[in-house]
């Protein structure tokens, strides 16, 4: 059995006017790719895994056209050689936006497919906040997505995509692919998987995947800030039962649709002013206060500086604050060595129209000891507020982030990070979590971004119209 692997993985705010370049992305080709952790799992397989390569970077602004074709090129041009194949593996994430190109993975899934022909399998694996299209399934035998948001079930679901593929290859059982779009679209941040309803919706999965004439039953919550037509919620199953597979989708989304009016966020939310004030105010700690509207791994900038204002006007005190990417205070912090004193512009770097940076006097206290000038970070002292600057867009989530840093997050009175919903690492220390519904290209009041693209009606965009799910089929489903 030779199956090709590869893929591209980005989610990508279309409200971003950050471009997302071939340096904002690890690429692994060739032998790198399976030698890789990310697909250690693959040795577990029978069949022979053949690489091409796999793109991958946090989330962000549309990914640049040039560097697009040029991933698509080598991508088309490592699978060549290879043909013909059994199977295609493509690990995706499914919310790439291309400068000028709609429904890219679209794109990238169908140049592959014309490529590896009719007799190849292919079987994806995605994310759960990314978007499907008609064009995507078409292309398609096989299909599975994250239950789980905060991820902690990627390698799982890679697992599901390649364990069906095989299975197919095996036994030569050409499966059923089918889906229901689902017209509604809201954040991950009230779909959490963690809290009601999602936590019962997603418990439904393995349920229906144990029915007979079902291989996998996927659930997406869509990515809410591309402004497409194809960001939508969406029921998808792959198995051989066509009449079960229809069945348990139009359940599904039905059970969707009925609970949409019950997702809402798993913490305390506010504006800045709001969540600032309750976080000084706080007599237990450490307080993580999520900026949301500017997480970068929800595909915000991560520049803005207005939470850090807020905390200066009220003279708030024991705060880690990591941290703001700013390429050129980064720099000029590293050109003046620890100790140094020196007047800063901090923030709006990179989002120069959306934001506004805050001019601040500050102490360096730390240089992360690096050669890589992207990997650049520093603390920085503003009287009570440790602040982390860094040279690239680059998210705080993990404990590590912290302790490499030299910050105890434990001890501090308040956190502060660009998140939404709090990572595994982060959420059992908050105490409490507060949300910021802070401006940004990932805004969490998703009510007020704007829409020229998006279908109408669309939930919770538009609030009074009926639904009733209907199925479609995959092309390459239809007679068998
Ligand atoms: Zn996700």
């Amino acid at each position: 059995m030779r199956i090709a692997v590869g893929g591209i993985h980005i989610e990508c705010s279309t409200y971003n006017p950050v471009l997302n370049e071939e340096k904002d992305f690890r690429v692994v080709r060739g032998e790198e790719l399976t030698a890789s952790p990310y697909f250690a799992f693959l040795r577990d397989y029978e069949g022979e895994f053949l690489p091409t390569i796999h793109c991958r970077a946090i989330a962000g602004g549309p990914v640049a056209r040039s560097t697009y074709e040029r991933f698509k090129a080598e991508f088309l041009e490592r699978l060549k050689p290879l043909l013909p194949l059994d199977g295609l593996y493509l690990a995706m994430h499914g919310a790439m936006y291309v400068q000028g190109m709609e429904d890219a993975e679209g794109d990238w899934i169908t140049a592959a497919r014309e490529l590896v022909g009719p007799d190849c399998m292919v079987s994806a694996s995605y994310d759960l906040h990314g978007n499907v299209s008609q064009r995507i399934i078409d292309a398609l035998d096989m299909y599975s997505t994250y239950r789980t948001a905060p991820h902690i079930d990627v390698e799982e679901t890679m697992r599901r995509s390649v364990k069906m593929l095989v299975e197919s290859l095996k036994t030569g059982v050409k499966p059923v692919l089918l889906w229901a779009p689902i017209p509604v679209v809201l954040p991950g941040e009230r779909t959490s998987t963690v809290d009601e309803p999602a936590k019962s919706l997603y418990e439904m999965m393995p349920q229906i995947d144990a029915i007979d004439g079902v291989w996998d039953t996927s659930l997406m919550v869509g990515y809410v800030w591309a402004d497409e037509p194809r960001a939508t919620a969406a029921a998808i199953l792959t198995g051989t039962d066509r009449a079960i597979l229809e069945r348990e989708a139009r359940r599904i989304a039905s059970a969707y649709w009925d609970a949409r009016e019950k997702f809402v966020f798993g913490c305390e939310t506010g504006s800045i002013q709001e969540c600032v004030a309750r976080a000084v105010a706080s007599k237990t700690s450490p307080v993580v206060l999520a900026e949301s509207g500017d997480n970068p791994t929800g595909g915000g900038v991560g520049d803005r500086a207005e939470v850090l204002a807020e905390l200066i006007t009220r003279g708030a005190t024991g705060v880690v604050f990591a941290g703001i990417a700013d390429k050129a205070a980064t720099e000029a912090c590293y050109d003046a060595g620890v100790g140094a004193e020196l007047d800063l512009s901090i923030g709006a770097s990179l989002d120069t129209i959306g934001s506004k940076p805050v001019r601040a006097r500050v102490r360096v206290k730390l240089l992360h000891d690096t050669t890589d000038l992207a990997d650049r970070q520093v603390v920085v002292v503003i009287d009570g507020i440790e602040l982390v600057l860094s040279a690239k867009r680059r998210p705080y989530h993990n404990i590590a982030d912290f302790t490499r840093l030299g910050l105890d997050p434990k001890k501090a009175k308040i956190i502060v990070v660009k998140s939404g919903y709090l990572s595994p690492e982060l959420a059992p220390i908050a105490n409490p979590n507060l949300m910021a519904l802070s401006p940004g290209v990932v805004d969490q009041f998703v009510e007020r971004l704007e829409r020229h693209r998006k279908q109408r009606p669309t939930y919770p965009f538009d609030k009074s119209f009926a639904y009733e799910p209907q199925v479609f089929l995959s092309a390459r489903s239809a007679g068998r």
